[in-house]
């Protein structure tokens, strides 16, 4: 069994929810999205989730404190994993390291997409409110606007509008773009393109981990 330790990093709308699904199914590693899990708690209208809502709706970042506190008891019992949307911050990153401590990532993947693309797709993007993805035209759900996995209504997510779209792009570039050089240094990084079919950028992935 695989149990490898991987990050997914990249611009909003680059696929990496998508492909997270996808290769985390494939080699039966549990696929962790802080997205996913901070949507969660804003769902439930937890302490967090009321703390991170409007945050998220402004597509800012969520202060590293209280994300790397969710995902440290979510890697308690996570051998091997695919974190998607984590580390977001150079702190965040070095918390990640201590929080693995005896069992190192064994790979980071970047997805690059241009900027032009990024902002096709997102528009296309729809989810479902257990996360699974889909994207509008190249990737609809098998029945009209209904979830293939659960059967649930896919929408819009509100921080996929356009104007909220630029400020998670801006943010990404200041405060995420950055890591690429840390785990470049730390010898993990694996640059993939995220140009192409679903299919293809899957097998790119599956090439480097
Ligand atoms: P995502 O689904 O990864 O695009 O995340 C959606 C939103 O959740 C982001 O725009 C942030 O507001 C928040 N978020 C997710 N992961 C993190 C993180 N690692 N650090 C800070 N904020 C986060």
């Amino acid at each position: 069994m695989n149990a490898g330790r991987y990050v997914f990093l990249g611009p909003p709308g680059a696929g990496k929810g998508t492909q997270a699904d996808l290769v985390a199914d494939k080699l039966g590693i549990p696929h962790i999205a802080t997205g996913d899990m901070l949507r969660d708690e804003v769902a439930r209208g937890t302490d967090l989730g009321r703390q991170a809502r409007a945050i998220m709706e402004a597509g800012d970042l969520v202060p590293d404190e209280l994300v790397i506190a969710m995902l440290a008891r979510r890697l308690e019992d996570a051998d091997g994993f695919i974190l998607d949307g984590f580390p977001r911050t150079e702190p965040q990153a070095l918390a990640l390291d201590d929080l693995l401590r005896d069992r190192p990532l064994d790979r980071v993947v970047s997805l690059d997409v241009p900027d032009e693309e990024i902002v096709r797709r997102i528009s296309g993007r729809r989810v479902c409110p257990n996360g699974h993805v889909y994207r509008i035209p190249d990737h609809p759900p098998r029945n009209d606007m209904v979830c293939d996995v659960d059967g649930l209504p896919v929408e819009q997510r509100p921080d996929d509008r356009e104007e909220v779209v630029r400020n998670r792009l801006a943010v990404y570039r200041r405060n995420t773009e950055p890591l690429i050089e840390f785990y470049r240094q730390r010898g993990l990084l694996a640059e993939v393109s995220g140009v192409g079919t679903i299919d293809e950028i899957q097998h790119r992935i599956l090439d480097v981990l």
